[in-house]
């Protein structure tokens, strides 16, 4: 067993972290108050290849393992986590589904737009009525002639005001429950095809979301991923990757509020003296240290199982569950340590507990990961 990064990954990691300090937090505050998506961080993400990171040399991508991935994502959140929520969306969860899943001439189309950042993407399954239970979706495509129509709505789209193209789970068989599930690209500009409004948001104002509508929206059928009735398989055989691919987004939210604490505590004088000199406070550090370390360990093994095709639910649920709780936990901590400073904007703290929040939400909430996990040692108990 080697805990050690290798020379190329150490190599990415300190070129990100140069890259993500300089360019990234610096926006951080601004796309957060602004509310608005930071185009200019994807462009030089773009020419530094991050975009492509999960996408094939041979579709303009860097072709990078998922370990790696997670080192470079747990950089640009420790910049802003709104950035990295919306990079993860289009080059993570996008980027990896369509290198999986697409047919050739659909890599050849959509991949090198993706990695080279000409184009935004988002993926499409909540609706209204289908969160937690997203195998319950309504929404509907029809096949007629060489087309596809779409009736319906999707809601919570992370990208969706700024994307140009988007992967759509649609449901095109009523009677075959989770098995009448397929999977369309749908571009924007298709006809029938409207964007709603940027929601208001508690936090990740920097990640644009919002609801899309589907009204007799036609696409051409060579758009269909895999195969009518496929998405179940798709959906089922990118779970493993998308939580592991959650979890950096947490650590290093977290890091960064444990870094800003310990310069903090060593400036901010009560009773005569820095807060470091008390011991709750140390207590305090500490404990975000060890769980950022833990959060870490558990994210950097399902990558490894994930790179090394080993399926791995609940390893990848365990990292993306104690990942996001620990971002939450570690940005309330940093609140506290801050004192009255920290519930102010100013200090950026605020916004890192904002920002937190939505971990335990997307992607599986927290309450699902804890099924998935149970389950899954219950069902091994059993082999
Ligand atoms: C900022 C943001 C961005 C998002 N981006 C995307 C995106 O890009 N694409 C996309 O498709 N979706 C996206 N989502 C949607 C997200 O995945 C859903 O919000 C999530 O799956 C939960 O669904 P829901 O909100 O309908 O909550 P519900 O499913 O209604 O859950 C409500 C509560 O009930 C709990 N619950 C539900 N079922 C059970 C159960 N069986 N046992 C115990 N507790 C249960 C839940 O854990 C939760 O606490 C995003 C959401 C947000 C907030």
């Amino acid at each position: 067993m080697d805990f050690r990064l290798s020379d190329e990954q150490i190599e990415f990691q300190q070129m990100v972290r140069k890259f993500a300090r300089n360019e990234i937090a610096p926006l951080a505050a601004i796309i957060d108050e602004e509310e608005r998506f930071p185009f200019e961080s994807f462009k030089k993400m773009a020419d530094l290849g991050l975009l492509g990171i999960c996408v094939p040399e041979e579709y303009g991508g860097v072709g990078q393992s998922i370990l790696t991935f997670c080192v470079v994502l747990e950089e640009i959140a420790y910049a802003c986590a709104a950035t990295a929520m919306s990079y993860t969306v289009s080059s993570a969860l996008c980027g990896h589904n369509l290198a999986t899943n697409a047919s050739e001439e659909q890599k050849r189309r959509y991949l090198p737009e993706l990695a080279s950042g000409r184009k935004i993407f988002s993926i499409a399954m909540t609706e209204p009525g289908a969160g937690s239970d997203v195998l319950s979706m309504q929404t509907f495509a029809e096949r007629k002639g060489d087309e596809y129509v779409i009736n319906g709505s999707k809601t919570f789209i992370t990208n969706a005001p700024v994307a140009e193209v988007f992967l759509v789970y649609v449901r095109t068989d009523r009677a075959a429950g989770p098995r009448g599930l397929s999977l369309l690209i749908v571009e924007k500009g298709a006809p029938g095809f409207t964007i709603g409004q940027p929601f208001k948001k508690m936090g990740m104002h920097g990640s644009p979301t919002s609801e899309i509508f589907f009204g007799d929206c036609r696409v051409p059928v060579e758009n269909l991923v895999k195969g009518e009735n496929q998405a179940l398989g798709i959906l089922l055989g990118g779970l493993d990757f998308e939580r592991t691919a959650g979890s950096p987004l947490g650590i290093g939210a977290g890091r960064c509020a444990l870094d800003m604490c310990v310069a903090y505590v060593k400036e901010r004088k009560q009773f005569g003296q820095p807060l470091m000199m008390f011991e709750m406070i140390l207590e305090k550090l500490a404990n975000m240290s060890m769980e950022i370390e833990a959060a870490r360990l558990l994210a950097h093994k399902a990558a490894w199982m994930c790179d090394q095709g080993i399926r791995c639910s609940a390893e990848a649920s365990h990292a993306k569950l104690f990942a996001t709780e620990m971002g939450m936990r570690v940005a309330s901590e940093a609140v506290q340590i801050f004192g009255g400073y920290g519930y102010m904007r100013e200090y950026g703290i605020e916004r890192m507990f904002r920002d937190a929040k939505v971990g335990g939400i997307i992607a599986g909430t927290s309450e699902v990961q804890r099924l998935i996990i149970a389950r899954e040692i219950i069902k091994r108990s059993m082999s």
